[in-house]
């Protein structure tokens, strides 16, 4: 999968060198091309944003840097096939763990970190009608507003890059995860087995690979209950699921 980020704070990106993407790199599943979106620009002071029409407060990113720099970057001498364009935007769609898994299966993500009030809608628009761009997906982390679509994509990023195949040494440990199936993964625990006066569940230290399996599940169900309920399907309900042996 080949990432390409446009953002005028390249350094905020640094962190893609590290850690998850930094190993998925290593490994050749990823390659990835951080952009200054001001080497688009063509005057002295390297201007990104203007005021906004209609009047109204703050700034909006310019079209003809995003335009250019979509022109070289999406061309059809860059490798990886037709690009998916990510937006971070709060009014963007919810990023998920469906989404994230949808979003794997691309073979070019090209992330437009805005800033300011946002980039001139005419940009998404434009790139929605390019024949080198598969989808544009614009993506929100949430509920309230951060000053740059930055942490976004890295967000974005860490999410998918963990699901592409051969990244992760034990595929399994992935459907268990929280919102892989619906459901909020159930507690954790590791040695000792007795900390501070506290137990781990005995059930975990029993062998008993089915009773594991049904008490991982029913403690999945009543945290999902408990703390997100808007996630909980009526086949989740207490006594109706199947217990999963474990392999
Ligand atoms: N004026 C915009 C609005 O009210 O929708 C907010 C602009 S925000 C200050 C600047 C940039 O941060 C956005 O263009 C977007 O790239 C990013 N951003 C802010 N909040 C975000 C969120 N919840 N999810 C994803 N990106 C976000």
């Amino acid at each position: 999968m080949r990432l390409d980020y446009l953002t005028i704070f390249p350094d905020y990106l640094a962190p893609l060198g590290l850690s998850l993407p930094g190993r998925a790199a290593t490994r050749g599943l990823v390659e990835m091309h951080v952009h200054d979106l001001r080497d688009w620009t063509h005057d002295r002071h390297r201007t990104v944003d203007d005021t906004p029409y209609g009047g109204g407060a703050g700034m909006v990113m310019r079209p003809e840097p995003w335009g250019e720099a979509l022109d070289d970057l999406l061309g059809p001498s860059v490798g990886g096939g037709a690009a998916t364009v990510v937006v971070p935007s709060p009014a963007g769609r919810p990023l998920t763990q469906a989404l994230a898994r949808e979003l794997a299966t691309r073979s070019r993500l090209l992330f437009a970190c805005g800033r300011y009030e946002g980039i001139d809608q005419r940009v998404i628009d434009h790139a929605r009608s390019r024949p080198d761009v598969e989808e544009v997906v614009e993506i929100s982390l949430g509920d309230y507003v951060l000053n740059g679509g930055e942490v976004a994509a890295l967000a974005v990023t860490e999410a998918v890059v963990r699901l592409l195949p051969g990244f992760m040494g034990n595929a399994a440990s992935l459907e268990e995860e929280s919102h892989e199936q619906g459901l909020l993964e159930y507690p954790v625990y590791t040695k000792p087995a007795t900390w501070r006066d506290h137990e781990v569940p005995p059930v975990l230290l029993s062998g008993n690979h089915a009773a594991i399996a049904a008490w991982r599940h029913e403690q999945a169900v009543q945290r999902t209950a408990e703390r997100r309920p808007d996630l909980l399907h009526p086949s989740h309900a207490a006594g109706q699921w199947q217990v999963v042996p474990a392999v």
